[in-house]
């Protein structure tokens, strides 16, 4: 069997167990996977049919399968772009595979010229991954582990620079290419390595689509799915660690511990869809009224907390009713609500549990005095001074 037989043979086998695992991730709907699938799955028929050596005459098996090689590159490169949300190819992009696509039937069928036919294609494989690496390379998330995005980018390239070697060599005449499957050496290591590329490429794309699942699973365990603010867990998780840090520094850390007032009574009026709103409402007004590297956390129910780093307590309880404030100038139409907090400020040694307890109970004792207010712990007794009036 000549060594190109075997070596399509084998991508052959390649494309089609790549089509299958990247199969296996459609039903987790990441953007893109479809495509990448269905690329596989174009690029498996078109091999099996040249392996099959068709029934078809030459020329226009040839022809048959050259387009089923540039769809299927170029499905690869829609696949990136929609995996990263971005257009799937521009103008310009979908009439070059016209172009190139006619250039190949010339060079196959009108005016027979093998060289010229592999120094076309191979130039538009090599733009198809060079563009394809750098996408990835470019639109790789900052806060995601970046293994997965360098290894289908450097695939990627590595395989587009190999395609403009081929593309080169033929083009210019420094070798030629007798048949399609020309048992050469030269051809035989160009095949090798491009065929090589495949596998690579679709072991990036499952990193990635399982990259983003990974993601997914993270948000959820991270992120409160009505509020959009941090779980209980995972705000605890981190204000332990911004607690070590003010502890290293020596900044100053306060807290707010917030409570929606009589919601019990807002749901019993409104019903509980309103009164999600209305969480829904007070957690955005919230999220977009704090400062970058403030943390907002839901610690259950109708119940918020917020960790003002480099900040001394009266100033948390002026950020606070700041946020009152905020509610007060855009409240929620369908469901009108307020809401009392108690504040504090870490001190040498103090535990989270311990700090919690004492903004609870300043929240307490806000309630105790009416609701709508902020009281610091700190002034916890001294009634008059302990509640900053709403601004
Ligand atoms: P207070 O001013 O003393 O805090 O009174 P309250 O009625 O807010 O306090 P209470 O703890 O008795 O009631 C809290 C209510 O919050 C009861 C519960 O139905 C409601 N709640 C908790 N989580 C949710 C939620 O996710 N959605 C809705 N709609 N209501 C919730
Ligand atoms: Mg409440
Ligand atoms: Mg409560």
């Amino acid at each position: 069997m000549p060594s190109t037989v075997a070596l399509l043979a084998i991508a052959l086998m390649s494309c089609v167990m790549s089509a299958a695992v990247l199969g296996s991730l459609l039903r987790a709907q990441v953007r893109g996977v479809s495509r990448w699938c269905a690329a596989y799955g174009i690029f498996s028929v078109g091999i099996a049919l040249i392996l099959a050596g068709q029934r078809l005459p030459p020329w226009l098996g040839l022809a048959f399968e050259s387009g089923l090689f540039l769809v299927g590159s170029f499905a690869i490169l829609q696949g990136a772009r929609e995996f990263f949300g971005k257009r799937r190819g521009t103008a310009a992009e979908y009439a070059a595979v016209i172009g190139v696509y006619l250039a190949l039937l010339y060079f196959i069928c009108i005016k027979p010229n093998l060289d010229a036919s592999v120094a076309v294609s191979s130039g538009y494989f090599a733009y198809v991954r060079m563009t394809l690496g750098w996408t990835v390379w470019r639109y790789r998330p900052a806060h995601r582990p970046k293994y997965s995005y360098y290894f289908l980018a450097i695939a990627a390239c590595v395989g587009g620079l190999l395609h403009v070697a081929r593309s080169i060599v033929y083009g210019v005449g420094l070798a030629h290419q007798t048949a399609f499957l020309d048992p050469s050496p030269l051809n035989i290591a160009f095949l090798g390595m491009g065929i090589l590329s495949f596998p690579f490429m679709s072991i990036g794309m499952v990193m990635l689509a399982h990259d983003r699942l990974a993601e997914r699973m993270e948000r959820l365990a991270t992120i409160d799915e009505l509020t959009g603010a941090l779980v209980r867990r995972a705000f605890m998780e981190r204000a332990e660690a911004a607690i070590a840090a003010s502890e290293a520094s020596g900044a100053p850390l306060a807290l707010a511990l917030m409570d929606l007032d009589n919601f019990k009574a807002v749901n019993d009026r409104h019903g509980h869809a309103a009164g999600d709103c209305a969480l829904a409402h007070f957690a955005s007004t919230v999220s977009q009224a704090l400062r970058p590297g403030d943390l907002f956390g839901r610690l259950g129910g109708e119940e918020f907390a917020v960790l003002f780093p480099a900040t001394r307590e009266a100033q948390a309880q002026h950020l606070t009713n700041g946020l009152r404030a905020a509610i007060a100038q855009r409240p929620c139409d369908q469901t009108p609500y307020t809401f009392s907090a108690g504040v504090d400020e870490f001190r040498r040694g103090d535990r989270l549990a311990r700090v919690l307890a004492r903004a609870d109970a300043a929240l307490y004792t806000a309630k105790a005095l009416g609701r709508d207010c902020v009281v610091m712990a700190s002034s916890h007794g001294e009634s008059d001074e302990r509640i900053e009036q709403p601004t």
